[in-house]
């Protein structure tokens, strides 16, 4: 049976990614040699590393004077390097959800933390509009998308600080005007690639502000001056991230990729909206991410939350059980999801509903 693919991340690839990725390790670039066998120096690999960086400024549309770095440690370690490298005295957070809040945790450890406006009151369900951003603090900090809550702050916002966003789970997903930002990052294993590489790109002019120490590996400095090789890189993520920057400037880039997620996501809250049985997480349309969909069963109807997970599978459908911390349903509607997945689940949302009903 063809399987539908909704996990949150690690999450659906392109087949074109996956199908590249098998014959890199079977035959790196012609080199008789598997991409896990073959040194980061190479010449083949090398170039693995600079086109990559190469496709994400020009899918992005980069300006000069920002440097794209493929780290370790998932974006979990950027919410420690970001204040390491960038709070000298005051920071700004916006707490739009889970992630948010573990960011500023780690923020706190360096420094002052201003939390500007949380959304946590309703478990994260909107997302805050009034706001003042402090006009001393060294930056200001958003998740753009909650992958968890299922919010999203869909347009580039103005900042009087220099903004950085965690884009982890919608980069790629929409044009992005990179000059409104200084540093944006993200796990690679949400829309770009499998887990093992964090994407950085970040203003090369913001550094070298602060006084206190920063360990070798945790400075922005060190993997800019050597275009992120000073150690060795996370190469299979690298190498396939690549394919599916490929296989996204193929298929019309970010413009185009907006295009299908606004279409697919609108397909889907059309059905939750529209069935007796679910509920959308996020009241607010305008809130509503177009990476994460989430929903919940109406409390008359909540005995068969199991029933409906299980008829879901029966059909193909994967990874549509909310998190943990959440419960519910969350349907991730990524790149590389087809339509047809998503008009598969609405199909098996009606069928519920007239079991049910
Ligand atoms: C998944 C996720 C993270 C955590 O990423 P790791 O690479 O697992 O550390 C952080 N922020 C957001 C928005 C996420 O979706």
């Amino acid at each position: 049976m063809k399987k539908h693919n909704f996990y949150a991340g690690p999450s659906i690839l392109p087949q074109y990614t996956i199908e590249k990725t098998i014959e890199g390790i079977q035959n790196f670039a012609g080199t008789g040699l598997s991409i896990l066998e073959v040194s980061h120096r190479s010449k083949e690999f090398v170039a693995v590393m600079e086109e990559a960086q190469q496709l994400f400024k020009e899918l992005l549309d980069i300006p000069d004077g920002y440097s794209v770095l493929f780290l370790q440690g998932g974006a979990s370690t950027q919410f420690a390097m970001v204040p390491n490298n960038l709070l000298n005295k005051k920071a700004a957070y916006l707490d739009t959800g889970a992630w948010s809040s573990k960011a500023i945790k780690e923020a706190k450890g360096f420094g002052e933390t201003v939390v500007v406006a949380s959304s946590k009151d309703k478990a994260y369900n909107y997302l805050p509009k009034d706001f003042d951003i402090p006009a001393d603090a060294d930056y200001f900090h958003i998740t753009t998308n909650n992958t968890i809550a299922g919010t999203e702050i869909k347009t580039d916002i103005d900042s009087p600080v220099p903004l950085i966003a965690d884009m982890s789970s919608d980069i790629f997903s929409r044009p992005v005007d990179v000059s409104k930002y200084v540093l944006i990052y993200g796990g690679a294993q949400k829309n770009l690639g499998p887990a093992g590489a964090t994407f950085v790109i970040i203003k090369d002019d913001i550094l070298g502000k602060v006084d206190r120490h920063i360990p070798t590996m945790l400075n922005y400095k060190t993997h800019i001056d050597k275009g992120s090789m000073f150690n060795t890189p996370p190469v299979l993520a690298v190498f396939s991230a690549l394919q599916t920057l490929k296989w996204l400037k193929e298929n019309g880039g970010v413009a185009a990729a907006q295009k299908r997620n606004i279409e697919k996501a609108g397909i889907l809250y059309h059905e939750i909206d529209r069935n007796k049985l679910f509920t959308a997480a996020v009241p607010n349309p305008e809130d509503r991410s177009l990476m994460n969909i989430t929903f919940v069963m109406n409390e008359a109807y909540k005995e068969h939350e199991q029933a409906f997970l299980d008829y879901a599978s029966q059909h193909g459908i994967v990874g549509i059980k909310g998190h943990r911390s959440v419960g519910g349903f969350r349907a991730s509607t990524y790149n590389a999801l087809p339509k047809e997945s998503v008009e598969v689940l609405v199909t098996v949302m009606q069928d519920f509903e007239k079991k049910v009903l």
